[in-house]
């Protein structure tokens, strides 16, 4: 299952050109993806997604692109401080955030968030006592807490970065055989290995 931390870290690509692709390179591309990934917010959020209607507003919300760039950079960071020692994302390895700005950066993101209390209508249910009413503010607050919570799971064990040539991803391995990402990048990998042989040998 994949959390909201993870899918911000996801919207660098490589662009199959030997660069990188951005996914969130306009206001207008950040909006979207922010309305795509509701859920995953609510997951962190809980009912309070809508009390803020972010989907509705994502356009029209000041510094949504950049605030959603800064900490997914800081997220990256520690991705690349939490995979196999030396091996972050080729995006990321020449220009990493320092991992003290990028606690920084994330604890205070979450601090935003506040505290759970206990609130009990028909069940009890847990609900954020907020320290901010800005949506922006929230939304950065719920990666961050999401970062944290992942970076302290038993997942973060199976986290990697694809070693092929071509891509820029962080992925969750799902068995200890698993190398890339994706079978695409394995099948991509295992001709350009073929062809180096043919041509070196
Ligand atoms: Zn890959």
């Amino acid at each position: 299952m994949t959390t909201l931390a993870f899918a911000l870290a996801a919207t660098i690509k490589h662009d199959g050109h030997g660069g990188i692709a951005d996914l969130l390179s306009t206001q207008e591309e950040a909006a979207a993806w922010l309305i795509e990934h509701d859920q995953l917010i609510a997951q962190v959020l809980g009912a309070d997604l809508g009390r803020f209607v972010l989907p509705n507003r994502a356009e029209t919300l000041p510094n949504l692109r950049e605030d959603l760039v800064r900490i997914r950079g800081a997220v990256r960071a520690l991705f690349a401080r939490a995979v196999a020692p030396g091996e972050p994302s080729t995006a990321d390895a020449a220009r990493l955030m320092s991992l003290q700005d990028a606690l920084r950066m994330v604890n205070r993101a979450a601090d935003r968030l506040g505290t759970t209390h206990l609130e009990w209508a028909d069940e009890p249910v847990k609900r954020w006592a907020y320290r901010t009413e800005d949506p922006i503010e929230l939304l950065v607050g719920a990666v961050g807490r999401s970062a944290i919570d992942f970076l302290v799971s038993p997942d973060r064990a199976r986290l990697r970065a694809c070693p092929a040539a071509r891509c820029v991803k962080y992925f969750l391995q799902d068995d200890p055989r698993q190398t890339w990402c994706s079978p695409a990048c394995g099948n991509r990998e295992r001709v350009n290995r073929h062809y180096r042989k043919r041509t070196s040998g």
